[in-house]
This record gives structure tokens, C-alpha cells and sequence, in this order.
């Protein structure tokens, strides 16, 4: 695959120019300390220097510099990153290591070979399915079908690793529960602020509640919650999969339903993934033009649901019975049979946007309310294999990272384990339900909306 193991050796006669397909310059930023190599899952999976963040960097500035021919081997390096970005949490340098990963697999994608039902799925997935309502609704409506009259596995022997086995997908709710957000929910009480809340694209269809849960909330602590029809998919999956066109489509999209620049009201996300990527909305465009500077003012209005919460924890408190003593229902409307929890990070939040204490303050005034322990989970800003499609495209990985983490919480002695992304619930749910625990999987926001029943 090396072409010339010689450092910043010139690139050879009438070779391709593959410069424009990795950031050479931020690959520059690294400085080889390997303090990365114990965080990354990956290294941790192979022990491979190539599997690692400095080795993946090392692969891509060899690309850069017409060392190294972008072929399968390395789009496989670059496919099988997590971009969880726990690498970037260590790094002493700074490294983008995510807005690298996204660059290059955008990339990838003008260069590398795809089958013919490689591409039909990828277009599928990505360009009809995940940005069009109806036609995610009617997939919905068809997979749940399918699930009850069980020919669920045959669809997965046809179409392999793009559908999941049947004790791998998880399951989808009644129509009823996929609807989506009134695109007002009102105050309860004098009115104090107003706010978006994203409905996401998958969110609904998967776990509805989790966003009723969250505008619940809002609306008890006097907030107008605004959800319009006009906001889909925020594009994250897209850039993820290093389709770049597509993300910046979604993007300005996502920009125009939320008032466009001269909106002031602040954009709240429950899902950590999404929140990531929409405050990273300007990487997408070129800086200094029009498009960069309405991502950019858009993106200053981007908070974790967390981040709103905890900026306003004596109204919170206040909603959840104020100085009243603790109500030890809680555990019993959550089914968390022995009324201890514990809290799994989304790299997303975590690594992603930097966000750690706030959601640690929300959950422990709701379970301090509702008369629940919180016990910490070894290493839980470690990935749990979700990663978006990842668990899809790379299922042995992703088990195997679950696995690790189902027997971390289990040392917990918990029966409720609470996070706050989408693809971590329904991951954890998949794992739970296959050991066969007792264990309750909640986004955080249905824990705090327990508190107000
Ligand atoms: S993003 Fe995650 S999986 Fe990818 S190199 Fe960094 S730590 Fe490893
Ligand atoms: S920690 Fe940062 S600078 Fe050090 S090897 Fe990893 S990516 Fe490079």
C-alpha cells in the first residue's frame, strides 16, 4: 500500500495529485505523542498502530504527500473509526481528529469503488430515506410489519449487513407513538421564554417519547416549545459518511426552518449526535461566505438539552416539588426496580461539544427528587459501539464494544442506565435485551419528565 515508506518523500512522476482528499494541513497539528492510543476503541480492538488516531493521522498525511495510494485498504482504516472522538479529549495538541475523519471520508467517496448495491443502499439510506419523512414513515410502517409477521430475518439474509438480524434491530412503536412534535407546545404558566426543539429524522420514528419527554420538561419550566414541519434531518449521518453535498443541503435547510439568521431563539437538541453536528455547521462551508456566516450565527444558538436545563436548575427543581420531600415513586414509574441509575456519556457530549457537568447536575436533581442513588459506570465516556450506522457496517466491532461496557454496568448494580443520544439508547437496549438484565435504558429527559407526573 506504501508507495514510499521515505518521510515527505516527493510524490512520484505523473501520480495522481490525492492532496486534496485528506487535510494535509491539520494533519500537521499531530505531533506523534501517542497519548491518543489508550483512548481510542479501535486500538484497543486490534492493537494496531493503523487502527489507532496517530496512525490513521500518519496514513492520511502520507496520502497527502503522494506517499500512500487512497486504495481499499486505506478506505477500510478510514471506514472502521468510531469518529467518536475520544482521541480528541487527550490530545495535547489539539487535533480536529473528527473534521479530519469527515474530510476524508468525503473524499473517499469521489475516489474509491463502491458495488453496485453498495451505492443503491448508501442512496438509499442516505438520500431517500433518512431526509424524507413519508418515505421514512413508510419504511416504518413496513419494517413493523415485517417484524410481526416475522419475515424480518429473511430481509436481512437478502439485503446482508444493511439490515440487521432480527435480535439486533430495535424494535419500532405503534404509529401513535412515532408521531411527531405539536409544532407549538405552550407554557405551562406565564410564559418566560421560547425556544426550537429538534425533532430530529430518526428520533421519532424510533423513540417519540424521548422528544415529548423533552418539550414536557421545557413547557413545565414556562418555556414555548417550537417545533416546525420544515425541520428534518440535521444531515449528521451525512457528513459522518462523507456525504458532504448532502450535509451542506440539509444544513441550510435546517437553517431556513428555524428563523434564519435573525432568529434569536435558542435551538434545543436531545440528541448528542445531532447537537454535535449542528454546532459544527460551519466546517461545512467556505469561511467567508454568505453560507458560513449564517451556519456560524446558527450554531451560536445550539444547546444540549442538558446545557438549557442546567442553566436553569432552580426552576427545574422548583417543577420537581421544590423543598418538598423526596418522592420515591420515581423508580417505580421508571421500572428501575432497586432505585439505583447510572450514567452512560454520548461521545457526542462528551468529546463532541464538551459537555459533562451539566448533564451529571440535571440527572442528580431528578434522582435526588425522585429518591433514587446514582452510581458511576467505569469509563462511561467510553464508546458503546452506536456510533451511527457503525453498528451496522461493523457489527462484530460494535458488539464487542458493548459487550465491555454491558459488563461495566453490570458491576454497578443498576437498574436503570440513563443517557442522552438516540443511537446510545437503542444500543444499550439491544445489549440489555440479548444478556437478558434487568435493566431500564432512559434518555435523560424522560427521567426528569417522571419527576412532574
Ligand atoms: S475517533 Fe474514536 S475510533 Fe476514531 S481514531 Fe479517534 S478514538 Fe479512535
Ligand atoms: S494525542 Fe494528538 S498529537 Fe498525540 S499522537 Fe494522538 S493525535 Fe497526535
Amino acid at each position: 500500500m506504501v508507495k514510499n515508506a521515505t518521510p515527505h518523500a516527493p510524490a512520484e512522476a505523473n501520480a495522481p495529485d490525492w492532496s486534496a482528499l485528506v487535510d494535509y494541513s491539520a494533519s500537521l497539528d499531530c505531533i506523534h505523542c501517542g497519548l491518543c492510543l489508550r483512548s481510542c476503541p479501535t486500538y484497543e480492538l486490534t492493537g494496531r498502530e493503523s487502527s489507532s488516531p496517530r496512525g490513521r493521522i500518519h496514513l492520511m498525511r502520507a496520502v497527502g504527500e503522494g506517499r500512500l495510494e487512497p486504495d481499499a485498504a486505506f478506505g477500510e482504516e478510514m471506514d472502521f473509526c468510531l469518529v467518536c472522538r475520544n482521541c480528541e479529549t487527550v490530545c495535547p495538541a489539539g487535533v480536529e481528529f473528527g473534521a479530519m475523519m469527515e474530510h476524508t471520508r468525503s473524499g473517499l467517496e469521489d475516489v474509491r469503488s463502491r458495488s453496485l448495491k453498495g451505492r443503491f443502499l448508501r442512496w438509499i439510506g442516505l438520500r431517500v430515506l433518512v431526509p424524507n419523512r413519508l418515505a421514512l414513515e413508510l419504511a416504518a410502517s413496513s419494517a413493523r410489519l415485517a417484524h410481526q409477521v416475522g419475515i424480518m430475518g429473511l430481509a436481512s439474509r437478502i439485503l446482508g449487513n444493511a439490515v440487521p438480524s432480527p435480535e439486533s434491530q430495535p424494535p419500532i412503536p405503534s404509529r401513535r407513538e412515532r408521531r411527531l412534535l405539536p409544532q407549538r407546545t405552550e407554557s405551562l404558566g406565564p410564559q418566560l421564554e421560547e425556544v426550537y426543539l429538534l425533532d430530529g429524522c430518526l428520533m421519532p420514528v424510533f423513540l417519540g417519547r424521548v422528544n415529548r419527554a423533552s418539550a414536557q420538561v421545557l413547557s413545565a419550566l414556562g418555556v414555548l416549545v417550537k417545533a416546525p414541519r420544515e425541520a428534518g434531518c440535521c444531515g449528521s449521518l451525512h457528513a459522518h459518511n462523507g456525504d458532504r453535498s448532502e450535509a451542506q443541503r440539509l444544513a441550510k435547510a435546517m437553517i431556513a426552518a428555524y428563523g434564519g439568521a435573525g432568529d434569536p431563539a435558542p435551538i434545543v437538541v436531545g440528541s448528542a449526535g445531532c447537537g454535535s453536528h449542528m454546532k459544527e455547521y460551519p466546517g461545512l462551508f467556505e469561511a467567508g461566505t454568505a453560507d458560513f456566516a449564517a451556519a456560524e450565527a446558527f450554531s451560536a444558538r445550539v444547546l444540549d438539552w442538558t446545557e438549557f436545563l442546567a442553566a436553569r436548575l432552580d426552576r427545574l427543581r422548583l417543577a420537581m416539588g421544590g423543598t418538598e420531600p423526596a418522592k420515591p415513586g420515581l423508580a417505580a414509574r421508571l421500572g428501575a426496580v432497586n432505585g439505583v441509575a447510572t450514567w452512560d456519556a454520548p461521545c457526542h457530549l462528551c468529546h463532541g461539544q464538551g459537555v459533562r457537568d451539566e448533564p451529571l447536575a440535571v440527572l442528580d436533581a431528578a434522582l435526588e427528587a425522585g429518591a433514587m442513588e446514582r452510581r458511576e459506570l467505569h469509563e462511561s465516556e467510553r464508546c458503546c459501539g452506536s456510533a451511527g450506522t457503525y453498528s451496522m457496517t461493523h457489527a462484530d466491532a460494535s458488539n464487542e464494544l458493548l459487550e465491555s461496557k454491558l459488563d461495566d454496568l453490570e458491576t454497578t448494580g443498576a437498574s436503570l442506565l440513563v443517557t442522552a443520544n438516540p443511537g446510545c439508547q437503542l444500543q444499550w437496549e439491544i445489549g440489555i435485551r440479548r444478556r437478558g438484565l434487568t435493566v431500564r435504558v432512559a434518555h435523560i429527559a424522560e427521567v426528569v419528565a417522571a419527576n412532574l407526573d
